[in-house]
């Protein structure tokens, strides 16, 4: 059962097996992912974070890491910046062409059987701070694009280039340091966190295992990044277990701070925690990205959270990118039927949700065997003939903006006729 839009809720795991004998994506199933062989081998257990643990070292990661960027460092001014360089380059995919990318993804596939999970997405990311946000429906394929970045999933087609470099053909200290320059943080904060070991044993693991510091400082550093996601270092003696919600996701984020990382993919880092902390969380990702010029994927379901901490976002239906652009552009006046949809849910972002929110009617289609024409005509309200037969391709609607919508001209216009609404 797929969650409301917007409505925070969380989809039970599913068991990657599964999905490879052809059944849906399992998108939230973080511990069902089966690191790659050569990782598995590595890894010090056969959970799955420890494909996150066995992110490699190298001290030349570690001085760039260190280094002052003359960039923006409020995700405003970044924002600003961004955008007028895509107003001045158009036909961006995720960051300005002026900008060298940190990260470029270039018509990934992911299969699980014959689910084809992502189909066909390009981004880029620039070097930090910049935030990236793939929003979309749980079964999207913006879960398993963050996996596929950090090679937790093969890609099936396509490439992933960090820094110019091919992930996918990466070995030995190469994979290491890549292991090392690109974390993820999980939505649960329990597969990054080992419950037999005490907080800051888990958080000095990486730093030991990846020689970052001797093994005699490890503790005091540990306790140093606790204090720098906010929590009291007294902390550190303790298990997961006796932590809230919020303050195990600050620990999985000091984890994968540890290893001082450039990329850091953010997988709904704050769905499967209250209120209150989603707040502290989502205020110490706008820190960090200052602080340490972090460069992020940012995986939500909400369009909300993308607001304050995106530069760009990336909107994703059936593995497909649908819309993408920079991210106040694309929410003030969206180009696609679903990013209205999106939109509507989030009452914070469009106003009008306030006295009626847009419902989509069904489920997203099976991706083992999507529609034909656009994948999301049987639910869109502005569907015409010509939809059902037609692919239509991501192209440029605007300056810095593309949308894969027959009608995106009627949607920047504004029409949002035919769809059923709610009231809010
Ligand atoms: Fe709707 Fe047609 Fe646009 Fe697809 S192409 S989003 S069905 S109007």
């Amino acid at each position: 059962m797929t969650p409301p839009l917007g409505s925070g809720a969380t989809v039970p795991p599913r068991p990657e097996g599964a999905a490879r004998a052809g059944r849906p994506e399992p998108e939230d199933a973080t511990r069902a992912v089966t690191p790659e062989p050569d990782e598995a081998a590595r890894a010090p257990t056969p959970r799955t974070q420890d494909a996150t643990r066995a992110a490699a070292s190298g001290p030349e990661q570690a001085a760039s890491a260190a280094a002052p960027r003359t960039q923006a460092t409020t995700p405003a001014a970044a924002r600003e910046a961004e955008e007028a360089a895509c107003a001045a380059a158009p036909g961006p995919v995720g960051v300005a062409k002026a900008a060298p990318p940190l990260l470029e993804v270039t018509d990934l596939a992911v299969r699980f059987g014959a689910v084809r999970a992502v189909d066909g997405v390009s981004l880029r990311l620039a070097a930090g701070p910049f935030g990236l946000g793939l929003v979309g429906e749980s079964g999207s394929g913006k879960s398993t694009i963050g996996r596929a970045v950090v090679r937790l999933v093969a890609a099936a087609g396509g490439q992933i280039r960090f820094e110019g470099k091919d992930v996918a053909a990466l070995r030995r200290a190469a994979l290491k340091r890549y292991r090392r320059a690109a974390q993820i943080v999980f939505q649960d904060p329990d597969n990054s966190l080992d419950p037999r070991m005490r907080i800051g044993a888990s958080i000095a693991e990486p730093l030991i295992v990846h020689r970052i510091v001797a093994r005699r400082m490890a503790a005091g550093r540990a306790r140093e990044l606790l204090a720098e996601v906010g929590l009291d270092p007294e902390l550190a003696g303790r298990y997961p277990h006796q932590l809230s919600g919020g303050q195990r996701q600050r620990v999985a984020i000091a984890r994968a701070l540890s290893v001082q990382p450039r990329l850091l993919v953010l997988d709904e880092p704050t769905s499967a925690i209250d209120v209150k902390a989603q707040a502290r969380i989502l205020k110490l990702i706008a820190d960090l990205r200052a602080g340490r010029n972090l460069a992020y994927l940012l995986i939500t379901h909400n369009l909300g959270i993308v607001t304050e901490l995106c530069e760009q976002t990336a909107v994703l239906y059936l593995g497909r990118v649908v819309e993408r652009g920079p991210t106040s552009e694309l929410l003030s006046v969206p180009a696609h039927p679903y990013t209205q949809a999106l939109r509507s849910a989030v009452p914070e972002v469009d106003m009008a949700a306030r006295r009626s929110r847009l419902v989509l009617p069904g489920e997203p289609p099976d991706a083992a065997s999507p529609p034909p024409g656009c994948v999301f005509h049987p639910r869109c309200p502005l569907a015409i003939d010509r939809c059902a037969t037609e692919v239509p391709v991501l192209r440029e609607v605007r300056p810095g903006r593309e949308a894969a919508c027959h009608r995106a001209e009627d949607v920047l216009a504004g029409v949002r006729t035919g769809a059923r609404t709610s009231s809010g």
